[in-house]
C-alpha cells in the first residue's frame, strides 16, 4: 500500500471484546459500513441492526438519546442541532394544511414566530390565548378540531406556572397532541404528568457549559417512530461532537441544577426584601401567585428569577451596567450567571393586549443564576440595586 492510500486507510485499532472505555468514544464519522453487499441490504430493510449514516442515526447521539429519554422518563428520543430545530422538525412533522395549534403569548418568541408567521404560510391556523386562561383552552378545544396543544411551564421570563394536569385533561378529551417545552424545568420534572411529547433545549441545562448547542424531542417510541422519516430529510441533527459533549455535560445535570436552585431561591429572596423592587417572579417564592401549583408539580423551581423594578427601563438600565458579575445575554442554564434587561425582550408581534397577558412591564429584569458562590452574586445584586 503506498502512503497516499494508507493515510487514507489507516490501520484499525480494535477493542478486545472484554475491553471498554469507561467513556464511550465520539464517533466523528458521517458514514458506517457493514462486511459485505448482502450486510448493507439487510441493514437498509431492516433486518439487520447497525449504523449507515450519521444524518439517520450515530452512536455517539443515540447514547445521549437514550439517556435524554430515561431522564424525561419517555421511551424513545430524537436530538437535533439546536431547541428551535426540535420545535420547527417536530411541528412541520406533526401538522398539516387545515390544522388547528393553540399555543400562548407566553411562549418563547421564535416559537410564536414558527407557529404563527411559519406554519401560517402553508394554511396551519393557531389560537394564542395567555397560559392562565384555562377556559378559554376549553372553549378554543371545543369550537376547533385542534392537532396540537403546546405550552412550557415555568414560562419566559416572568415564570408563570402552568396548570399541566388541567391542561393535558383538556386536551386528552378533545384528542389533541399535548407538547410541553420543557426546557425552563429541566429534564428531570414533568415527566409523570400525561404530555405526549416534551421539547428541550439541550442548549441550557443538559450541557451547562454554555459552548454547545442542541434540541430533542422526547416521546413515547411509537410517537418517535412516527417522527423519524421526516426528522430523517429535515435534517437539523445534532453533530456527534456536540453529542459528546451534552452527554458529558448530563453528569453534573443534577448538581449543577440543584445548586443553581438553592441560589435563585436566595436571591429572590434578596430581591423580595429590596424597596427598589416591585414585584419578583420567581415559583419557589411563597408570595408567587401559583406557588403552591408549582410545589405540587416540581421538586426543583429553576434558576431564572425575573423581577419588576418600580423605577422602570432606567432603573433596569442602571442595574444591569451596575452588574459585575452577570453577563448581559439572553440564555440559561448555563455556569455563569446572566442577565437580560426588559429592553432586550421582544414582544413586538404582540397586540397590546397580549404584551399585557405576558406581564413584562417596562422594568421586568431577567436574571439566570450560574454556580458562583451565592455570597458573591448576592453582594453583586445588592450592590446593583443600590445603583438602580
Ligand atoms: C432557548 C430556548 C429554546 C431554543 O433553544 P436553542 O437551543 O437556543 O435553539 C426553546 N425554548 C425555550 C424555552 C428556550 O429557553
Amino acid at each position: 500500500m503506498k502512503k497516499e492510500t494508507r493515510v487514507n486507510h489507516p490501520p484499525r485499532v480494535d477493542l478486545a471484546p472484554e475491553n471498554h472505555p469507561v467513556v464511550a468514544p465520539i464517533y466523528q464519522t458521517v458514514k458506517f459500513e457493514f462486511e459485505s453487499l448482502e450486510q448493507t441490504l439487510e441493514y437498509l430493510h431492516g433486518e439487520r441492526r447497525g449504523f449507515f449514516y450519521t444524518r439517520a442515526s450515530n452512536p455517539t447521539t443515540r447514547q445521549l438519546e437514550q439517556t435524554l429519554a430515561e431522564l424525561q422518563g419517555r421511551e424513545d428520543c430524537l436530538a437535533t442541532g439546536s431547541g428551535v430545530a426540535a420545535i420547527a422538525h417536530l411541528l412541520l412533522a406533526l401538522t398539516q394544511q387545515g390544522d388547528h395549534i393553540v399555543c400562548f403569548v407566553e411562549t418563547y418568541n421564535p416559537t410564536r414566530y414558527l407557529i404563527r408567521r411559519l406554519l401560517g404560510r402553508f394554511g396551519v391556523t393557531q389560537t394564542m390565548l395567555s397560559i392562565e386562561d384555562l377556559s378559554g383552552v376549553e372553549r378554543a378545544l371545543a369550537s376547533q378540531r385542534t392537532r396540537i396543544v403546546l405550552f412550557e411551564s415555568p414560562t419566559n421570563p416572568v415564570t408563570k406556572v402552568a396548570d399541566i394536569a388541567a391542561l393535558t385533561r383538556v386536551a386528552r378529551a378533545h384528542g389533541a397532541l399535548t407538547v410541553l417545552d420543557n426546557t425552563f424545568a429541566g429534564l428531570h420534572q414533568h415527566g409523570e404528568y400525561d404530555i405526549d411529547v416534551f421539547v428541550h433545549s439541550l442548549t441550557k441545562y443538559a450541557s451547562g457549559a454554555g459552548d454547545v448547542m442542541g434540541g430533542a424531542v422526547i416521546a413515547s417510541g411509537d410517537i418517535i417512530r412516527s417522527l423519524r422519516a421526516d426528522f430523517g430529510v429535515l435534517g437539523g441533527v445534532l453533530d456527534p461532537h456536540a453529542a459528546f459533549l451534552i452527554q458529558r455535560g448530563l453528569k453534573t445535570y443534577f448538581v449543577r441544577y440543584r445548586t443553581q436552585c438553592a441560589t435563585s431561591q436566595r436571591i429572590a429572596e434578596l430581591l423580595a426584601g429590596h424597596a427598589a423592587v416591585e414585584r419578583v417572579h420567581y415559583p419557589g417564592l411563597a408570595s408567587h401567585p401559583q406557588h403552591a401549583l408549582a410545589r405540587a408539580q416540581m421538586q426543583d423551581f429553576g434558576t431564572i428569577v425575573a423581577f419588576d423594578l418600580r423605577g422602570g427601563a432606567e432603573a433596569a438600565a442602571r442595574f444591569v451596567d451596575a452588574l459585575e458579575l452577570f453577563a448581559l445575554t439572553p440564555s440559561l442554564g448555563s455556569t455563569e450567571s446572566l442577565v437580560v434587561a426588559p429592553q432586550m425582550m421582544s414582544g413586538g408581534d404582540l397586540t397590546a393586549e397580549q404584551a399585557r397577558l405576558s406581564a413584562v412591564t417596562p422594568g421586568t429584569v431577567r436574571l439566570s443564576i450560574g454556580l458562583e458562590d451565592p455570597d458573591d452574586l448576592a453582594e453583586d445584586v445588592a450592590k446593583a440595586l443600590a445603583k438602580a
